[in-house]
């Protein structure tokens, strides 16, 4: 399988030549220059497979240049029960994504069982294993940079520590992140793995990294890589759980089923989007967004209209609060049947600082052909859904669940099963749960009193200069 660029204007590469880059030459993204295609009888040959069988049934297509015996070890090893083991239902833990039924065609489906007790675990933690693989056959080593405000940099680091080859340097804002959140990341003990804490804002640390990234001879002399979420990889390992669901909440061939997805950077869903090209029956791809609703405006009125960190709204499901989605490029490529020409012009005026309006263009009509709908919430909404789901269920979401939840409820239809991707576990989100239902979210077995273990962290001024001389000193 060969991977193409969205702008059109790089060399194709394989699987294993963008898994440690970011950006394509061009500045696009990779692409898979065809999708290959599940016939139904396939697809239903894969109905009763396990969690790795059917992660190794889609990801072979996409890695076909690693050799079949080591893609299988590197998933076998990588999807197992002990790693994802925070199941609502403990004995379900074998099934690595359990789906829970709300009521007659409507259900959770649970990403957020791996260590960080965040869907982003289910991608990251592969990413990991295939990054020391890649890395061992060439002797090389990785120095991994990275800002976050959260969710990111705890899955990077439980993904990453211990393994050989591979250092985490990742920023965050001092200060900035809830109690449990700072006690995941700085807790770690791993030798390659390093917590700088930034006076100041996930603005400023990101600011630093991209000033490091961009000197290049930096850049190359100290290997620094990034595991952000246009990462190919990442994305791919994302579209095994819509198979995954799909067989859970369906009897036979040609049954249709529509997901629910939380969505900030685009990467979840476009992994939806992507598993709906393979060929599975996915009616509809319902993409919630909180009070920050640039890709609701999207798909409601054809106009994309990035905006800036000053009209970025901070909200109860912080790990939204997005307002340039850096994977969409991808669903647009697809959109403009794969015209780099058609998709240079829409992001010359986006990297610009501008937007672009599909509205008037026979693209836009063409967005309900790929399934897509979607709506917002606020933070009302995300109350009430927390509430309503635990009156009525016996469930407590967290609050980027609830977002998916309400924004579903306006997309169902009878007959056709809703699938809402849970993608945090509550107890991340402690303050809002009080705030919904007065009192505080369950915590999985072994993250009790995590707040006293002891922590490890650097803190620092945000300065390009002293984070270089950071890891130089950390690397030699
Ligand atoms: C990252 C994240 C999202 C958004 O996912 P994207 O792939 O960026 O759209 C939603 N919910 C939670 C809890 C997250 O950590």
């Amino acid at each position: 399988m060969k991977y193409v660029s969205t702008r059109g204007q790089a060399e194709p590469k394989q699987f294993l030549d963008i898994l440690l880059g970011g950006l394509m030459e061009d500045g696009g993204l990779a692409m898979p220059e065809r999708y290959p295609r599940f016939t139904p009888d396939e697809l239903e040959a894969l109905r009763s497979k396990s969690y790795p069988d059917l992660a190794f049934a889609v990801l072979s297509r996409f890695a076909d240049d690693i050799p079949t015996e080591d893609l299988k070890a590197l998933i076998d090893r990588t999807y197992t029960a002990a790693v994802y083991c925070n199941a609502r239902d403990a004995s379900r833990a074998n099934e690595i994504t359990p789906l829970t039924t709300l009521e007659p065609d409507l259900h959770l489906l649970e990403l957020s069982n791996g260590p960080t007790l965040a869907f982003k675990d289910m991608a990251m933690q592969l990413l990991g294993n295939l990054f020391e693989y890649a890395l061992a056959r060439t002797g090389q080593s990785l120095n991994i940079l990275g800002a976050t405000s959260g969710d990111t940099g705890s899955a990077a680091e439980y993904a990453m520590r211990g393994k050989r080859g591979v250092r985490v340097f990742m920023l965050s804002p001092w200060g900035k992140m809830s109690p449990f959140q700072r006690a995941q990341m700085y807790s770690l003990q791993d030798e390659n793995i390093y917590n700088i804490a930034i006076r100041g804002m996930f603005d400023d640390a990101q600011d630093v990294v991209k000033a490091v990234s961009n000197d290049l001879t930096f850049k190359r002399e100290y290997a620094i890589g990034t595991v952000n979420s246009i990462n190919w990889a990442r994305v791919s390992a994302q579209v095994v759980y819509y198979f995954k669901a799909y067989f859970a909440c369906t009897r036979g061939a040609g049954e249709e089923v529509s997901f629910a997805v939380p969505s900030g950077n685009f990467g979840n869903i476009c992994a939806g989007h992507i598993a709906r090209q393979l060929g599975l029956p996915i009616r509809k791809l319902v993409l919630a967004t909180n009070e920050n609703d640039v890709l609701d405006e999207f798909f409601r009125t054809g106009v994309y209209r990035p905006r800036g960190t000053a009209e970025t709204h901070e909200t109860s499901s912080p790990s939204m609060d997005i307002s340039k989605a850096s994977n969409f490029e991808r669903f647009i490529f697809d959109l403009v049947d794969r015209d780099s020409a058609v998709l240079r012009d829409l992001w010359g005026e986006v990297d610009a600082g501008g937007a672009f309006d599909l509205a008037a263009t026979p693209y836009f009509a063409r967005i309900a052909d790929y399934g897509f709908v979607s709506g917002s919430s606020t933070h009302a909404d995300r109350l009430n859904t927390i509430r309503e789901t635990s009156q009525r269920y016996g469930v407590t979401v967290d609050p980027h669940t609830a977002d998916a939840l309400k924004v579903a409820a306006a997309y169902r239809e009878a007959g056709v099963p809703m699938v809402v991707l849970e993608t945090a576990l509550p107890a991340k989100f402690e303050e809002t749960i009080v705030e919904a239902l007065g009192r505080s979210p369950e915590r999985p077995a072994g993250y009790e009193g995590i707040e006293a273990l002891p922590q490890r962290v650097e803190v620092m001024d945000p300065g390009v200069a002293a984070i270089k001389r950071f890891i130089v000193a950390h690397v030699s």
